[in-house]
């Protein structure tokens, strides 16, 4: 997943030279350079054929200085321990950034899901629970849906959880099925915050959506959305992709239609109508919009200068290398970075968290108009700061996210001293 890019080595890099920039109190720079606390499981589960596998999963904690862990768990094959931790980083400045009270954490477990059944999921899952059972939990560790888990996995956290407990607490995670006391629009958060963002930007630049052609690569939760929502928007969807290609067709494709073919063939690719093309050619395509849904390492100095998309919006988290940043930046092009853009969805995880605990609930409406109340405010935020300390835009989210944690550090102090 991370090929020649070390995750970690991308984030603790991106981190040193916010760092410098805002001449960082070394003590809180030394500390934030590494996760507080990481926790290693072995989750032994009966397969289907009665044999035992046994599964690595991992939880790491960047910084909860500013409230309880919050992050999502992965399954991949890929999933190590380094990519876990980079997560995490990424995941204190983005709750930062959006100025939600959460600290920064990611989950994953080492499996390859598109090969395991229902009940061995279900087995896993359970078991990396309670192997953490004491890690997670409403006022410490929040975890959440990411790439390759979904509200089903959400919903055995939950209930594995309130087993061990003895009460119902929906407020352990996030992003569970409605009646289990999930949010009504959480599922969409992330795109829809994705989409709010772009609206920002085409706004400052005086663009009209229905102007736009957008190339999405990853038709999973957030990239699916996402062309729902734009194409329900005016914009022309002119690619899409998944882990086997993708689909190309310039005079536009129905997000909906195409949604349909992936779930009955298990991919967008053979989609009537449109071109094959491959993962790399998709993010070289002509559009005015690329986003990219996937996972990270996707756009890097091979191939930054060969995008032709002004608007680069990070529905993905790292999918940008530093080097590639920095191309971006000197073509002008537009890069809304992930912990600005995909924020939407741990900000809707924050809403869910607050009605659990409250065990009082919202209508879509009111949870969609706060969301797009806290991405304009963060877009607004991150874009003034570029264009004053003339960064790109990933710099100045990292710059406003960096300092609100430092703040909070040097608020609370060292202890024992
Ligand atoms: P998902 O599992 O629903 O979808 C992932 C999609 O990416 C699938 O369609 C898969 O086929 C595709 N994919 C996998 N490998 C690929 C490759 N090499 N090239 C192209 N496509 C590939 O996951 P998701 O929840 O949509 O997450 C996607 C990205 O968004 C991840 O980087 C995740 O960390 C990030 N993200 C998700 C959320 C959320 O709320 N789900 C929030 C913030 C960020």
């Amino acid at each position: 997943m991370s090929g020649t890019h070390n995750a970690l080595d991308v984030a603790v890099r991106q981190f040193d030279m916010v760092a410098e920039r805002i001449n960082l109190d070394p003590a809180i720079h030394k500390r934030l350079r590494v996760p507080a606390r990481c926790y290693i499981v072995s989750c032994p589960v009966r397969m289907d054929d009665r044999s035992v596998e046994v599964f690595t999963g991992y939880r790491v904690h960047h910084n909860t200085s500013r409230g309880p862990a919050k992050g999502g768990i992965r399954y991949h094959p890929d999933v190590t321990l380094d990519e876990v931790t980079a997560l995490s980083m990424w995941m204190t400045w983005k709750c930062a950034v959006v100025d939600i009270p959460y600290g920064g954490a990611k989950g994953g477990v080492a499996c390859n899901p598109k090969q395991m059944s229902r009940t061995e999921l279900q087995h896993l899952t359970r078991r990396y629970t309670s192997e953490l059972v004491n890690v997670f939990g409403p006022r410490t560790d929040i975890p959440a849906p990411d790439v390759y888990t979904n509200p089903q996995i959400m919903a055995w956290i939950m209930d594995t959880y309130s087993m061990s407990i003895g009460y119902a607490e929906p407020g352990v995670v996030t992003g569970k099925p409605i009646p289990i006391g999930g949010s009504l629009g959480r599922n969409e958060a992330t795109s829809r915050g994705c989409v709010f963002s772009i609206y920002s930007m085409l706004k400052r630049l005086n663009r009209d959506v229905n102007e736009q052609t957008v190339a999405v690569q990853g038709y999973g939760n957030v990239g699916y959305h996402a062309a729902d929502i734009l194409h329900d928007a005016g914009a022309t969807i002119v690619a899409a992709s998944d882990s086997r290609g993708g689909v190309y067709n310039p005079k536009g494709l129905d997000p909906r239609d195409l949604a349909a073919h992936k779930n009955e063939t298990g991919t967008v690719q053979g989609y009537p109508g449109a071109d094959s093309i491959t993962n790399e050619e998709l993010l070289e395509l002509e559009c005015t919009v690329l986003i990219p849904a996937a996972l990270d390492n996707q756009i890097t100095e091979r191939n930054a200068d060969r995008i032709k998309a002004d608007i680069i919006a990070e529905g993905a988290n790292g999918p940008t290398t530093p080097a590639a940043d920095d191309i971006l930046y000197d073509r002008g092009k537009y890069h809304l970075p992930d912990v600005l853009a995909n924020a939407g969805g741990v900000t809707v995880s924050y809403f869910e968290w607050v009605q659990g605990l409250e065990r009082y609930f919202w209508t879509e409406e009111e949870v969609n108009s706060k969301l797009k109340g806290i991405m304009d405010r963060a877009f607004e935020n991150v874009w003034h700061l570029s264009q004053t300390e003339k960064v790109n835009m990933r710099m100045a989210s990292y710059m406003i996210g960096v300092k609100r944690v430092a703040e909070a550090m040097l608020l609370r102090g060292l202890y024992p001293q």
